[in-house]
């Protein structure tokens, strides 16, 4: 078949590799010159890593492992502690990395039949019974077009029509910088204000600050407005504040659509553009990863009923990780005290075995994904 695959993010990449290894001529059309990944890290938790697998992407090169996944309170006491490799031992690793290598690693992986268009935006789609156009690319014809343009989609708009976006309720700034020594990935509680640390390759840290605060909010004054918001924050996750030299080079209000939207006939969507949400259990990415590879998994028996094997593939799976991630987002920013105490008490009381059994859950959906896809390649 003919692919159009809209946007070279995480997702349009992960797309364009799987369609490309089945065999189909795929078109990957970014509006940026090059592929310029925004953000600073990004964690590709062990379900990520498999399906990348998978498709031929080994992301050992490009980053750390990660060994744990702790939450503190604000004076750096534990509340929970998660380690993938006790969790399953079949889980193999979970990743740190930074946006550009991830990003190098999926662009080497593409098979060299994938047409890559550069500086070229979708506006409109114009979808028939027998295939799509887009004016971006005049005179071509593709059977099917993903779109996979991230949280403001275009292709979404024209397919299904304005959709209002959710405010998290919460507000980030993220940047990299020198490790201090930190070898856990670390989230520390602290009411309204949450610091994340990821250690990364050469003695780097990816580092995250996170704020309860009213949509569009000016940003805060840099030092003092950060000390006031996270200066109670202590332990290793404190240690971002002082090591901090200028105010964090990105800040973004945390989007989300409120369920996902999966397109349909000629005109998929998939990653943010179809379920963008909370960065809270560090999956965004994966499920725009697990798409991609769905997609080619559904197209294998042909086009017929492919949309809704793709849907029935993945919308129980999205909308669970896209739940619990703002529900854990909640929790996280209780402000009541009373509550954080109880919620506190309740999370280290929660036994180990349990909170293994939860990220099982999480992850073992993503492994069987990967090994369908061994199963059925042709
Ligand atoms: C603070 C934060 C931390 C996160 N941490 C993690 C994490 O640790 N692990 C994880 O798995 N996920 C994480 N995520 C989520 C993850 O970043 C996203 O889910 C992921 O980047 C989505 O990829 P995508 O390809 O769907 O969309 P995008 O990354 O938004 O890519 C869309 C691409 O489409 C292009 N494009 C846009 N419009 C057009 C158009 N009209 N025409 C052509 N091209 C277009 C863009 O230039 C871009 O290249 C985090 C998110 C945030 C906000």
């Amino acid at each position: 078949m003919n692919v159009l695959v809209v946007g070279g993010g995480i997702g349009g990449l992960a797309a364009a590799i799987a369609l490309g290894r089945d065999g189909h001529r795929v078109t990957l059309l970014e509006r940026q010159p090059t592929f310029a990944p925004i953000g600073a890290g990004i964690i590709m938790a062990p379900n990520a890593a498999r399906v990348l697998g998978a498709l031929g992407v080994d992301l050992a090169p490009h980053g750390r492992e990660l060994t744990a996944l702790v939450v503190r309170r604000a004076d750096g006491r534990a509340l929970s502690r998660i380690e993938p490799r006790r969790a399953d031992p079949a889980f193999g690793p979970l990743w740190a990395l930074t946006r550009p290598a991830l990003h190098a690693a999926l662009v080497a992986a593409l098979p060299a039949s994938v047409e890559v268009v550069h500086g070229a935006a979708v506006d409109a789609v114009a979808a028939d019974a027998s295939g799509v156009e887009v004016a971006a690319l005049p005179g071509r014809r593709f059977d099917l077009a993903i779109g996979a343009d991230g949280l403001r989609s275009r292709v979404r708009e024209a397919t299904v029509g304005a959709t209002v976006l959710r405010y998290s309720g919460v507000t980030c700034w993220r940047g990299v910088m020198p490790n201090p020594g930190i070898t856990d990935a670390i989230e520390a509680w602290g009411g309204a204000a949450r610091i994340g640390v990821v250690p990364l390759r050469d003695d780097q840290l990816y580092y995250f600050l996170v704020l309860t605060a009213p949509p569009r909010a000016p940003a805060l004054a840099w030092p003092d407005g950060f000390a006031a918001a996270f200066g109670h924050i202590g332990g290793d996750a404190g240690r971002v504040l002082e090591g901090l030299t200028a105010a964090p080079p990105l800040h973004h209000d945390l989007d989300e659509l409120d369920r996902p939207v999966w397109g349909g006939d000629r005109v998929w969507l998939i990653g943010d553009a179809a379920h963008a949400m909370t960065p809270n259990q560090g999956q965004g990415a994966a499920m725009a990863i697990e798409d991609g590879l769905a997609i080619a998994l559904a197209l294998r028996p042909g086009l017929d009923g492919a949309h809704a094997r793709y849907v029935a593939a993945r919308h129980a799976r999205v909308r669970k990780v896209q739940l619990d991630s703002r529900r854990l987002g909640a929790v996280a920013h209780w402000r009541n005290p009373l509550a954080r105490a109880a919620r506190d008490a309740l999370v280290r009381l929660v036994p180990d075995a349990l909170a293994r059994a939860q990220y099982r859950q999480l992850i073992r959906p993503g492994l069987a994904l990967a090994a369908a896809a061994a199963v059925t390649a042709r």
